[in-house]
């Protein structure tokens, strides 16, 4: 299985670049699995999975497709990596994404650009593109991403497969490369919702290593997914379905058909501190992120300025060398963000903002089991038209950052089909709720 799935990435990649490196031990590794024996119980045994490379395995570098850790290979596993190598899964490699995880097309990765296996002109989304990639065409069944504005689902949507991003504390951060720590969430993309609950379930679970790991007991995903809808009351955000694409308006009309169909409750309801969202998230994720690649000095990992002559210099040289475009942006805009003069002007509304939705999603969570909403406005968009204008690439994320600024868990699964696109709906559940999304989801399906 693992010989095959490399053979088939070789060939399947040459057009659609997901992949940033191959794992040469893969097969290796998978023969272990083999002189052990094959534990049919143990669903992930011998599965083949890719991991988006801002995710630390000591097998492979993990770049965060930035020129700053091209070659840098991490000296532990992410607690995740090591969760689904003890299940017997093999990595056979990292995919492609947005430098440091910042942005919605996976152009803004230093090394290539990933194509969506719909249309090999379009975007599969970002940040995680090279791993939505890697599960739509085929490549592999599973691959992990991470999502801090919308990075799991918006590529999901893209290229029509299943992303998850779990409830914030669900799954250990431990390796995974810091964005903005306090929306950070690793989280399965699979070809199905099953799948999906099984691969959340393997990766879930309190970590030592991450004290914003929850202890809440984690609760088998897959036990009651055929349990159905009859009786769940839907909410339909009336601010989420404002400048749709028509086609996507009328798939997220079509879903909602079909959830009543299925005996679920849909109605509409407000949320109208969400047009905020993109606008408070900008000054909150810039800010963290800017804090956390302060560690990217040119000493302590990656990339080093070889004629630097003074210790200002070498930082200077390291860092306007080994980030790119994106990164400068927002490594200024944070730092702009937590400035004494402005960090009550811009830091500190956008955290009351921050307030203001969680107060949204409370009130709608007290009578409703989930939100559904469309995942993005659009469908795949064409590659190099939107990265010219980074506005416009902030506001792709609008219907994917409230629940990444409430913490609360949300998934993209397919809705439609436009002009041969997949589009995506999103459905929203309360913290530590996954497994009523996961019921919705797969009856749904
Ligand atoms: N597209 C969003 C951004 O660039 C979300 C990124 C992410 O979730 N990692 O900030």
């Amino acid at each position: 299985l693992v010989k095959g799935t490399l053979s088939n990435i070789k060939d399947t990649d040459q057009e659609i670049d997901a992949f940033n490196n191959l794992n040469d031990r893969a097969v290796e590794d998978a023969k272990a699995v083999d002189a052990r024996g094959i534990d049919a119980n143990n669903i992930l045994d011998g599965i083949p999975l890719a991991l988006k490379d801002n995710i630390v395995t000591k097998e492979l570098p993990t770049t965060a497709s930035s020129n700053m850790l091209k070659n840098f290979t991490s000296i532990y596993d992410a607690t995740v990596a090591k969760k689904l190598s003890d299940l017997g899964s093999i990595n056979v490699g990292k995919t492609n994404m947005d430098e440091f995880a910042m942005g919605s097309s996976t152009e803004n990765s230093a090394f290539k650009t990933t194509h969506n296996p719909w249309d090999y002109s379009k975007v599969p989304g970002g940040s995680s593109g090279g791993s939505a990639a890697a599960v739509a065409s085929g490549e592999v069944p599973v691959a992990l991403g991470s999502d801090t504005g919308g990075s799991i689902r918006q590529p999901a949507s893209f290229t029509g497969i299943v992303g998850m991003k779990p409830t914030y504390g669900r799954v250990s951060r431990w390796g995974l490369i810091a964005m903005a720590s306090s929306f950070d969430q690793i989280g399965p993309l699979t070809k199905n919702v099953f799948d999906n609950a099984l691969v959340l379930n393997a990766i879930s679970g309190h970590d030592d290593h991450d004290s914003t790991s929850s202890e809440k007991e984690v609760p088998d995903f897959t036990e009651h997914i055929q349990d159905g809808v009859k009786g769940m009351k839907i909410g339909i955000p009336k601010e989420y379905v404002n400048k749709l694409a028509p086609d996507v308006s009328e798939a997220i009309q079509n879903a909602a058909e079909t959830f009543k169909k299925l005996g679920a409750q849909v109605d509409w309801v407000s949320m109208p501190n969400s047009k905020y969202g993109v606008t408070a998230y900008n000054a909150l994720q810039t800010a963290e992120a800017s804090s956390n690649l302060e560690r990217f000095d040119g000493i302590r990992y990656g990339y080093r300025a070889s004629d630097a002559k003074t210790l200002d210099e070498l930082y200077i040289k390291s860092r306007s060398e080994g980030f790119g475009d994106e990164v400068k942006r927002r490594i200024m805009l944070g730092t702009l963000s937590l400035s004494y003069d402005n960090v009550d002007k811009y830091y500190k509304q956008a955290a009351k903002i921050r307030t203001l939705i969680i107060n949204d999603f409370k009130k709608v969570f007290a009578d409703h089991d989930l939100i559904l909403s469309p995942t993005s406005r659009v469908t795949a968009f064409t590659i190099g038209v939107e990265d010219q204008d980074p506005i416009e690439m902030y506001m792709n994320d609008i219907l994917t950052i409230p629940a990444n600024m409430a913490g609360v868990p949300a998934m993209s699964q397919i809705a439609g089909f436009s002009n041969s696109l997949p589009i995506g709906m999103q459905l929203m559940g309360k913290p530590f709720d996954e497994s009523t999304i996961y019921k919705a989801g797969y009856a749904f399906e």
